[in-house]
């Protein structure tokens, strides 16, 4: 590494960074380009020699700029939040400037201990339930996105409902959701081979704020038994995508425990939301799950990306997603008493986000997220109030409904 370059050229895309930043709002917040506009921009074949930083930065203002959604635009009101920070920029930068790969403790053993005690602190701001802690049976890890926790844990569940099984295959187990819960599970469960006829889609209605019942949930999982077929996984939801429903948590849980079945809850936007113990009553009941997820890239400050995953007990996934190949045979592992995070996910390579997340919660504190989640939340109470005064009462924004299930 030319360390003057790299300085020199680190520090040129930091300014450029910082202008972006203060233009952002002149950009019109949807790009206005046509499909593959890029194309008549950009050569077909890659260069032969190289360009310096400067010419490069142009052409990403002339050329990709243009093609941008600018999702940090203080405009910018589509899908979800997915908030950055300067803290979140830090942690991003020396996640990806130290570029370790700790697959395994002995691969990084830093980067392996930081994940562990910044998911206790994590679960510690979000008072989980101390099942979810490292000490004991459970533990936390972070993903890149919900879609791979949820792959993870269905793998987890298919796999320990099939070791258990008195010979029925994959072929008859089912999943639950309501018909609120995100799309990525549907997906996920595909991934691990649950055929499409056994995802069970859980009707809901305005009556219960689009939310599951534990009523719902046991007669579709009675059906089953009745059929003959094995209930396995239940999603449920603090703040879905589409409204912003809270599923009942204690009570779908206890029905996922009378039937044996693993219970994760999905809290990836509004996870956030249970640091402030104001908002923490929307996920009573967390201790009937067997898994939990959200994602501090979404409310929580930390740039993409970033999902907290915990489970209550670790060596269910373990058994589901380890590997030992000879080539990274190391006496710590075998000894036993370090966890190698490649058995809690999908990859064999995994990025530094636990220092992005610990820079995060350092550099802002407890009490300055906290205020984040009530700031944010105070906005939309003031724009529900704005948007009832100019519309009438009659109907709900998505803001409302949001708002609806925080308060
Ligand atoms: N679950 C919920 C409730 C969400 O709101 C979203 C994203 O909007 C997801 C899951 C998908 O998350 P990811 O993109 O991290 O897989």
């Amino acid at each position: 590494l030319d360390l003057d370059l790299f300085s020199k050229e680190s520090k040129a895309v930091v300014d450029f960074i910082a202008d972006y930043y203060r233009d952002i709002e002149r950009f019109p917040v949807r790009s206005q380009v046509k499909p593959g506009y890029l194309r008549n921009l950009i050569p077909d074949t890659p260069p032969l020699f190289p360009s310096p930083i400067t010419t490069i930065l142009h052409d990403i203002k002339t050329d990709i700029f243009p093609g941008l959604t600018h999702w940090q635009s203080p405009n910018f009101y589509a899908y979800y939040q997915a908030n950055a920070s300067s803290a979140g920029f830090a942690g991003e930068m020396l996640c990806s400037g130290l570029n370790v790969v700790g697959f395994s403790w002995i691969a990084s053993p830093a980067a392996t201990e930081l994940e562990t005690i910044v998911m206790d602190w994590m679960a510690n701001m979000l008072k989980l339930p101390p099942t979810f802690l490292s000490g004991g049976l459970g533990g936390g890890v972070i993903h890149g996105s919900t879609c791979e926790a949820v792959v993870c844990t269905l793998a987890a569940a298919r796999d320990n409902a099939l070791s258990q099984s008195n010979g029925e295959g994959i072929t008859k187990l089912t999943v639950y959701a309501s018909d609120q819960t995100h799309f990525t599970f549907q997906k996920a469960a595909k991934l691990v081979g649950i055929p499409a006829r056994n995802f069970r889609v859980i009707s809901t209605s305005a009556e219960t704020g689009y939310a599951l019942t534990a009523e719902s949930v046991r007669v579709a999982m009675d059906a089953d038994v009745v059929a003959g077929m094995v209930p396995l996984y239940l999603c449920g939801t603090v703040g879905t995508t589409a409204v912003g429903a809270v599923d009942p948590l204690r009570e779908i849980g206890e029905v996922a425990r009378e039937f044996g079945v693993w219970f994760h809850v999905d809290a990836a936007c509004a996870g956030s939301a249970a640091i402030c113990p104001e908002f923490r009553r929307y996920f009573d009941g967390l201790e009937t799950a067997d898994s939990f997820s959200m994602n501090p890239h979404k409310w929580l400050l930390a740039n993409m990306d970033c999902c907290c995953l915990w489970v209550t007990c670790k060596t269910k996934l373990i058994d589901s997603l380890s590997t030992k190949p000879e080539i990274l045979r190391n006496t710590a592992t075998e000894v036993g008493n370090v966890i190698d995070y490649k058995d809690w996910q999908i990859a064999l390579s995994r990025r530094f986000r636990a220092m992005k997340l610990w820079v995060v919660i350092r550099r802002f504190g407890h009490a300055n997220l906290m205020e984040h989640i009530r700031s944010d939340v105070d906005m939309q109470s003031i724009s529900r109030y704005l948007s009832r005064k100019m519309r009438g009462s009659t109907w709900l924004c998505h803001d409302d409904l949001r708002l609806f299930a925080l308060n």
